[in-house]
Protein backbone atom coordinates (compact mmCIF):
# COMPACT_ATOMS: atom_id res chain seq x y z
CA UNK A 1 0.00 0.00 0.00
CA UNK A 2 1.43 3.52 -0.88
CA UNK A 3 2.00 5.88 2.07
CA UNK A 4 -0.92 7.58 2.86
CA UNK A 5 -1.11 11.46 2.43
CA UNK A 6 -1.58 13.76 4.99
CA UNK A 7 -5.17 14.00 6.41
CA UNK A 8 -4.72 17.92 6.44
CA UNK A 9 -3.68 18.05 2.83
CA UNK A 10 -5.96 15.33 1.59
CA UNK A 11 -9.06 17.95 2.68
CA UNK A 12 -6.99 20.74 1.58
CA UNK A 13 -7.09 22.47 5.23
CA UNK A 14 -4.71 24.11 7.58
CA UNK A 15 -3.33 21.91 10.71
CA UNK A 16 -6.00 24.37 12.89
CA UNK A 17 -8.95 24.30 10.85
CA UNK A 18 -12.16 24.68 12.33
CA UNK A 19 -14.98 21.90 12.27
CA UNK A 20 -17.09 23.94 10.12
CA UNK A 21 -13.91 24.55 7.86
CA UNK A 22 -13.22 20.27 7.89
CA UNK A 23 -16.76 19.96 7.20
CA UNK A 24 -16.98 22.73 4.14
CA UNK A 25 -13.97 21.51 2.15
CA UNK A 26 -14.97 17.94 2.72
CA UNK A 27 -18.57 18.41 1.42
CA UNK A 28 -16.78 20.44 -1.49
CA UNK A 29 -14.64 17.16 -2.23
CA UNK A 30 -17.35 14.60 -1.66
CA UNK A 31 -19.24 15.79 -4.10
CA UNK A 32 -16.50 16.04 -6.64
CA UNK A 33 -14.89 12.24 -6.54
CA UNK A 34 -18.06 11.01 -5.54
CA UNK A 35 -18.09 7.53 -7.35
CA UNK A 36 -21.78 8.63 -8.64
CA UNK A 37 -20.20 11.82 -10.43
CA UNK A 38 -16.88 9.67 -11.74
CA UNK A 39 -18.82 6.65 -13.17
CA UNK A 40 -15.88 4.00 -13.63
CA UNK A 41 -13.61 6.82 -12.68
CA UNK A 42 -10.77 4.51 -10.64
CA UNK A 43 -8.75 7.24 -9.36
CA UNK A 44 -11.79 9.26 -8.44
CA UNK A 45 -12.58 6.31 -6.51
CA UNK A 46 -9.64 6.09 -4.91
CA UNK A 47 -9.83 10.17 -4.38
CA UNK A 48 -13.20 9.61 -2.14
CA UNK A 49 -12.06 7.12 -0.19
CA UNK A 50 -9.28 9.13 0.81
CA UNK A 51 -11.15 11.87 1.58
CA UNK A 52 -13.75 10.08 3.55
CA UNK A 53 -10.55 8.33 5.59
CA UNK A 54 -9.63 11.90 6.51
CA UNK A 55 -12.88 13.56 7.34
CA UNK A 56 -13.38 10.50 9.30
CA UNK A 57 -10.81 11.53 11.45
CA UNK A 58 -10.57 15.57 11.77
CA UNK A 59 -14.10 15.13 11.91
CA UNK A 60 -13.89 13.42 15.53
CA UNK A 61 -12.29 15.45 17.90
CA UNK A 62 -11.27 12.73 20.05
CA UNK A 63 -9.39 10.90 16.54
CA UNK A 64 -8.34 14.21 15.47
CA UNK A 65 -5.85 14.97 18.57
CA UNK A 66 -4.59 11.42 17.98
CA UNK A 67 -4.17 11.84 14.54
CA UNK A 68 -2.27 15.46 15.31
CA UNK A 69 -0.55 13.73 18.13
CA UNK A 70 0.73 10.59 16.37
CA UNK A 71 -0.18 10.73 12.95
CA UNK A 72 -1.30 7.68 11.01
CA UNK A 73 -0.33 5.59 13.47
CA UNK A 74 -2.59 7.02 16.24
CA UNK A 75 -5.80 6.31 13.70
CA UNK A 76 -6.60 2.90 12.54
CA UNK A 77 -8.76 3.27 9.75
CA UNK A 78 -9.72 -0.02 9.95
CA UNK A 79 -10.70 0.05 14.05
CA UNK A 80 -13.40 1.95 13.19
CA UNK A 81 -15.41 0.40 10.50
CA UNK A 82 -13.83 0.79 7.01
CA UNK A 83 -16.24 -1.18 5.54
CA UNK A 84 -19.34 -0.14 8.70
CA UNK A 85 -18.65 3.65 7.20
CA UNK A 86 -17.63 3.22 3.69
CA UNK A 87 -20.72 0.51 3.28
CA UNK A 88 -23.75 2.37 4.75
CA UNK A 89 -21.94 5.38 3.14
CA UNK A 90 -22.32 4.71 -0.97
CA UNK A 91 -25.41 2.56 0.22
CA UNK A 92 -26.81 4.90 1.20
CA UNK A 93 -25.82 7.07 -1.80
CA UNK A 94 -26.83 4.45 -4.82
CA UNK A 95 -30.30 5.16 -3.40
CA UNK A 96 -30.92 8.21 -5.13
CA UNK A 97 -29.59 6.75 -8.38
CA UNK A 98 -27.54 9.41 -9.37
CA UNK A 99 -29.95 11.95 -9.18
CA UNK A 100 -27.49 14.60 -7.48
CA UNK A 101 -28.77 17.45 -8.81
CA UNK A 102 -32.33 16.91 -7.07
CA UNK A 103 -32.09 16.50 -3.60
CA UNK A 104 -29.91 18.65 -0.80
CA UNK A 105 -26.62 17.57 0.06
CA UNK A 106 -26.81 19.21 3.30
CA UNK A 107 -29.47 17.33 4.21
CA UNK A 108 -27.94 14.21 3.93
CA UNK A 109 -24.62 15.02 5.56
CA UNK A 110 -27.03 16.26 8.48
CA UNK A 111 -28.05 13.35 8.58
CA UNK A 112 -25.10 10.96 8.47
CA UNK A 113 -23.24 13.38 10.50
CA UNK A 114 -25.63 15.21 13.03
CA UNK A 115 -27.55 12.16 14.71
CA UNK A 116 -26.20 8.78 13.16
CA UNK A 117 -23.33 9.33 15.83
CA UNK A 118 -20.11 9.53 13.83
CA UNK A 119 -17.24 10.02 16.62
CA UNK A 120 -17.56 12.16 19.57
CA UNK A 121 -18.18 15.41 18.25
CA UNK A 122 -21.95 14.82 16.91
CA UNK A 123 -24.17 17.67 17.83
CA UNK A 124 -27.38 17.35 20.67
CA UNK A 125 -28.99 19.83 18.43
CA UNK A 126 -28.96 17.61 15.04
CA UNK A 127 -31.62 15.99 13.69
CA UNK A 128 -32.98 12.89 15.56
CA UNK A 129 -34.82 9.90 15.01
CA UNK A 130 -38.41 10.14 17.71
CA UNK A 131 -38.39 7.19 20.28
CA UNK A 132 -40.21 4.30 19.48
CA UNK A 133 -43.43 3.56 21.41
CA UNK A 134 -44.13 0.03 22.27
CA UNK A 135 -47.53 -1.36 23.58
CA UNK A 136 -49.50 -4.72 23.24
CA UNK A 137 -52.78 -5.73 22.21
CA UNK A 138 -54.86 -8.41 23.60
CA UNK A 139 -57.29 -10.74 20.28
CA UNK A 140 -58.75 -14.08 20.32
CA UNK A 141 -57.95 -17.02 18.86
CA UNK A 142 -60.42 -16.51 15.99
CA UNK A 143 -59.38 -13.09 15.28
CA UNK A 144 -55.54 -14.20 15.03
CA UNK A 145 -56.66 -16.73 12.50
CA UNK A 146 -58.49 -14.75 10.08
CA UNK A 147 -56.77 -11.11 11.12
CA UNK A 148 -59.04 -8.00 12.81
CA UNK A 149 -58.76 -4.41 12.58
CA UNK A 150 -58.62 -3.07 15.59
CA UNK A 151 -58.47 0.28 17.52
CA UNK A 152 -55.75 0.65 20.11
CA UNK A 153 -55.05 3.42 22.69
CA UNK A 154 -51.65 4.70 22.35
CA UNK A 155 -49.88 7.35 24.06
CA UNK A 156 -47.19 9.46 22.47
CA UNK A 157 -45.58 12.20 21.87
CA UNK A 158 -47.21 15.07 19.39
CA UNK A 159 -46.28 18.63 18.89
CA UNK A 160 -47.26 21.04 21.20
CA UNK A 161 -50.29 23.15 19.58
CA UNK A 162 -50.39 25.86 21.94
CA UNK A 163 -46.36 26.70 21.23
CA UNK A 164 -46.56 24.94 17.43
CA UNK A 165 -43.57 22.66 18.72
CA UNK A 166 -41.27 26.09 19.51
CA UNK A 167 -41.41 25.50 23.39
CA UNK A 168 -41.37 29.12 23.59
CA UNK A 169 -45.02 31.03 25.12
CA UNK A 170 -46.62 32.08 21.95
CA UNK A 171 -45.49 35.53 21.04
CA UNK A 172 -42.09 35.02 22.12
CA UNK A 173 -39.88 32.82 20.47
CA UNK A 174 -36.41 31.01 21.26
CA UNK A 175 -33.26 33.00 21.08
CA UNK A 176 -30.07 31.59 19.64
CA UNK A 177 -27.48 30.56 22.13
CA UNK A 178 -24.90 33.52 22.46
CA UNK A 179 -22.28 30.95 23.50
CA UNK A 180 -22.23 28.78 20.91
CA UNK A 181 -23.94 30.17 18.47
CA UNK A 182 -26.85 27.92 18.06
CA UNK A 183 -24.26 25.11 17.46
CA UNK A 184 -24.55 23.54 20.84
CA UNK A 185 -21.15 22.58 21.24
CA UNK A 186 -18.19 24.66 22.18
CA UNK A 187 -14.71 23.93 20.78
CA UNK A 188 -11.31 24.75 22.98
CA UNK A 189 -7.65 24.37 22.16
CA UNK A 190 -5.72 22.30 25.06
CA UNK A 191 -2.10 22.70 24.77
CA UNK A 192 -0.18 19.89 26.66
CA UNK A 193 3.47 18.68 26.44
CA UNK A 194 2.53 16.04 23.80
CA UNK A 195 0.84 18.61 21.56
CA UNK A 196 -2.58 20.85 21.02
CA UNK A 197 -5.25 19.02 21.70
CA UNK A 198 -8.70 20.58 20.35
CA UNK A 199 -11.69 19.34 22.07
CA UNK A 200 -15.25 19.84 21.85
CA UNK A 201 -17.92 20.25 24.67
CA UNK A 202 -21.98 20.47 25.06
CA UNK A 203 -22.38 23.73 25.33
CA UNK A 204 -23.37 24.34 29.14
CA UNK A 205 -25.29 27.59 28.39
CA UNK A 206 -27.83 25.60 26.14
CA UNK A 207 -26.92 22.42 27.32
CA UNK A 208 -26.69 21.35 23.53
CA UNK A 209 -29.47 22.54 22.37
CA UNK A 210 -28.51 26.01 20.47
CA UNK A 211 -30.87 27.80 21.86
CA UNK A 212 -32.38 29.24 24.71
CA UNK A 213 -36.11 29.72 25.86
CA UNK A 214 -36.66 32.64 28.13
CA UNK A 215 -40.44 32.06 28.69
CA UNK A 216 -40.73 28.54 28.21
CA UNK A 217 -45.08 27.60 27.10
CA UNK A 218 -46.88 26.88 29.82
CA UNK A 219 -48.39 23.92 28.46
CA UNK A 220 -45.41 21.60 26.96
CA UNK A 221 -43.04 23.21 29.49
CA UNK A 222 -40.84 24.44 27.00
CA UNK A 223 -39.97 20.73 25.28
CA UNK A 224 -42.25 21.57 22.25
CA UNK A 225 -43.98 18.58 22.69
CA UNK A 226 -46.42 16.50 25.20
CA UNK A 227 -47.64 12.77 26.05
CA UNK A 228 -50.99 12.67 24.36
CA UNK A 229 -53.47 9.58 24.26
CA UNK A 230 -54.86 9.09 20.54
CA UNK A 231 -56.49 5.94 18.54
CA UNK A 232 -54.69 4.55 16.44
CA UNK A 233 -56.10 1.51 13.49
CA UNK A 234 -54.54 -1.50 13.04
CA UNK A 235 -54.36 -4.19 10.68
CA UNK A 236 -53.94 -7.25 12.17
CA UNK A 237 -52.87 -9.84 9.45
CA UNK A 238 -54.67 -13.34 9.37
CA UNK A 239 -52.35 -15.47 10.63
CA UNK A 240 -50.60 -13.75 13.01
CA UNK A 241 -49.65 -15.47 16.06
CA UNK A 242 -48.96 -14.91 20.07
CA UNK A 243 -46.08 -12.93 20.90
CA UNK A 244 -45.59 -11.53 17.17
CA UNK A 245 -45.02 -7.95 17.17
CA UNK A 246 -46.52 -5.69 14.54
CA UNK A 247 -44.50 -2.44 13.45
CA UNK A 248 -46.20 0.94 12.05
CA UNK A 249 -43.53 3.02 10.56
CA UNK A 250 -43.47 6.79 11.65
CA UNK A 251 -45.94 6.07 14.26
CA UNK A 252 -43.74 6.91 17.09
CA UNK A 253 -42.76 9.96 18.87
CA UNK A 254 -41.95 12.95 16.37
CA UNK A 255 -38.50 13.29 15.29
CA UNK A 256 -36.27 16.18 17.23
CA UNK A 257 -34.92 19.30 14.94
CA UNK A 258 -36.50 17.64 12.14
CA UNK A 259 -35.44 14.55 12.41
CA UNK A 260 -37.95 11.35 11.36
CA UNK A 261 -40.41 10.01 13.58
CA UNK A 262 -40.12 6.78 15.58
CA UNK A 263 -41.85 3.61 15.24
CA UNK A 264 -44.66 1.85 16.62
CA UNK A 265 -44.20 -1.29 17.49
CA UNK A 266 -47.59 -3.40 18.94
CA UNK A 267 -46.62 -6.91 20.62
CA UNK A 268 -50.23 -9.26 19.64
CA UNK A 269 -51.40 -11.34 22.80
CA UNK A 270 -53.57 -14.19 21.75
CA UNK A 271 -56.18 -15.47 24.35
CA UNK A 272 -56.42 -18.89 24.81
CA UNK A 273 -59.09 -21.21 22.54
CA UNK A 274 -61.04 -23.39 25.36
CA UNK A 275 -61.01 -26.12 22.40
CA UNK A 276 -57.88 -25.59 19.81
CA UNK A 277 -54.29 -25.51 20.62
CA UNK A 278 -51.85 -23.94 17.61
CA UNK A 279 -48.97 -25.19 16.38
CA UNK A 280 -47.52 -22.99 13.26
CA UNK A 281 -50.52 -22.69 10.87
CA UNK A 282 -52.02 -26.12 12.26
CA UNK A 283 -54.84 -26.68 14.83
CA UNK A 284 -55.29 -29.46 17.28
CA UNK A 285 -57.95 -30.60 18.83
CA UNK A 286 -59.41 -33.17 20.97
CA UNK A 287 -62.48 -34.68 21.13
CA UNK A 288 -63.67 -37.31 23.26
CA UNK A 289 -66.21 -40.01 22.08
CA UNK A 290 -67.45 -43.07 24.05
CA UNK A 291 -66.15 -46.87 23.56
CA UNK A 292 -69.35 -47.83 21.33
CA UNK A 293 -68.43 -45.10 18.90
CA UNK A 294 -64.99 -45.86 18.85
CA UNK A 295 -66.05 -49.53 18.31
CA UNK A 296 -68.79 -49.12 15.96
CA UNK A 297 -67.77 -46.71 14.11
CA UNK A 298 -69.93 -43.30 14.26
CA UNK A 299 -70.48 -40.07 12.47
CA UNK A 300 -68.83 -36.85 14.28
CA UNK A 301 -69.42 -33.56 14.57
CA UNK A 302 -65.97 -31.40 15.15
CA UNK A 303 -65.25 -27.52 15.85
CA UNK A 304 -62.80 -26.45 13.47
CA UNK A 305 -62.27 -22.65 12.77
CA UNK A 306 -65.07 -22.22 10.19
CA UNK A 307 -67.86 -23.53 12.37
CA UNK A 308 -68.61 -27.97 12.93
CA UNK A 309 -68.07 -30.00 9.88
CA UNK A 310 -69.24 -33.71 9.99
CA UNK A 311 -66.50 -36.40 9.65
CA UNK A 312 -66.72 -39.89 9.94
CA UNK A 313 -64.67 -42.67 11.97
CA UNK A 314 -64.35 -46.15 10.83
CA UNK A 315 -65.18 -48.92 13.57
CA UNK A 316 -62.62 -49.85 15.57
CA UNK A 317 -61.17 -46.37 16.20
CA UNK A 318 -58.65 -46.33 18.96
CA UNK A 319 -58.11 -44.14 21.43
CA UNK A 320 -55.38 -41.02 20.48
CA UNK A 321 -56.12 -42.09 17.06
CA UNK A 322 -55.75 -38.71 14.89
CA UNK A 323 -57.23 -37.51 11.73
CA UNK A 324 -56.53 -34.80 9.49
CA UNK A 325 -59.30 -32.25 8.36
CA UNK A 326 -57.13 -30.73 5.19
CA UNK A 327 -56.83 -26.56 4.90
CA UNK A 328 -58.76 -26.26 7.83
CA UNK A 329 -55.91 -24.83 10.19
CA UNK A 330 -54.81 -21.12 10.25
CA UNK A 331 -53.88 -19.16 7.12
CA UNK A 332 -49.98 -18.23 6.11
CA UNK A 333 -49.25 -15.07 7.16
CA UNK A 334 -47.28 -14.51 4.48
CA UNK A 335 -48.80 -16.67 1.28
CA UNK A 336 -51.42 -18.21 0.22
CA UNK A 337 -53.46 -21.61 1.88
CA UNK A 338 -54.16 -22.55 5.26
CA UNK A 339 -52.41 -25.38 7.93
CA UNK A 340 -54.41 -28.57 8.77
CA UNK A 341 -56.39 -29.41 11.88
CA UNK A 342 -55.33 -32.62 13.43
CA UNK A 343 -58.46 -34.15 15.39
CA UNK A 344 -57.26 -36.24 18.02
CA UNK A 345 -60.17 -38.56 19.28
CA UNK A 346 -60.00 -39.61 23.37
CA UNK A 347 -62.18 -42.85 24.18
CA UNK A 348 -64.20 -42.11 27.19
CA UNK A 349 -64.51 -45.71 29.28
CA UNK A 350 -67.76 -45.01 30.91
CA UNK A 351 -68.51 -44.38 34.75
CA UNK A 352 -71.22 -44.80 36.68
CA UNK A 353 -73.33 -47.36 34.71
CA UNK A 354 -76.36 -49.05 35.96
CA UNK A 355 -76.81 -52.55 37.07
CA UNK A 356 -78.40 -53.37 33.16
CA UNK A 357 -75.47 -51.64 31.55
CA UNK A 358 -73.09 -53.46 33.79
CA UNK A 359 -75.06 -57.06 32.91
CA UNK A 360 -74.79 -56.40 29.31
CA UNK A 361 -71.28 -56.10 29.20
CA UNK A 362 -70.76 -59.11 31.13
CA UNK A 363 -72.38 -60.85 28.28
CA UNK A 364 -70.54 -58.78 25.98
CA UNK A 365 -67.41 -59.85 27.85
CA UNK A 366 -68.39 -63.75 27.34
CA UNK A 367 -68.50 -63.12 23.97
CA UNK A 368 -65.14 -61.61 23.16
CA UNK A 369 -62.55 -63.43 21.76
CA UNK A 370 -58.74 -62.64 21.50
CA UNK A 371 -59.21 -61.24 17.84
CA UNK A 372 -61.68 -58.66 18.75
CA UNK A 373 -58.30 -57.26 20.80
CA UNK A 374 -55.23 -57.50 18.58
CA UNK A 375 -53.13 -55.39 20.48
CA UNK A 376 -53.83 -57.04 23.78
CA UNK A 377 -53.07 -60.49 21.60
CA UNK A 378 -49.80 -58.88 20.84
CA UNK A 379 -49.37 -57.66 24.28
CA UNK A 380 -49.63 -61.09 26.06
CA UNK A 381 -47.46 -62.23 23.13
CA UNK A 382 -44.61 -60.11 23.91
CA UNK A 383 -44.91 -60.42 27.71
CA UNK A 384 -44.83 -64.82 27.06
CA UNK A 385 -41.21 -64.09 25.01
CA UNK A 386 -39.67 -61.84 27.24
CA UNK A 387 -40.78 -63.49 30.38
CA UNK A 388 -41.17 -66.87 29.36
CA UNK A 389 -44.41 -67.38 30.97
ZN1 LIG B 1 -45.81 24.20 24.07
ZN1 LIG C 1 -25.19 27.16 23.57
Amino acid sequence: MAEKRDYYEVLGVSRDASDEEIKKAYRKLAKKYHPDMNPGNKEAEAKFKEINEAYEVLSDADKRAKYDQFGHAGVDPNGFGGSGFGGGFSGGFGGFGGGFGDFDFGDIFETFFGGTGFGSSRRRNGPQKGKDVKTSIEISFKQAAFGVEKELDILRMEKCDVCGGTGAKPGTSPKVCSVCKGTGQVQYKQRTPLGQFINVRTCEHCHGEGKIISTPCSVCHGKGQIRKARKIKVNIPAGIDDGQTISLRGEGDPGINGGPPGDLFITVRVTPHPLFQRQGTDVICEVPITFVQAALGAELEVPTLDGKVKYTIPEGTQTGTVFRLRNKGIPHIRGYGRGDQYVKVIVEVPKNLNEKQKELLRQFAELENENTHEQRKGFFEKMRDVLGL
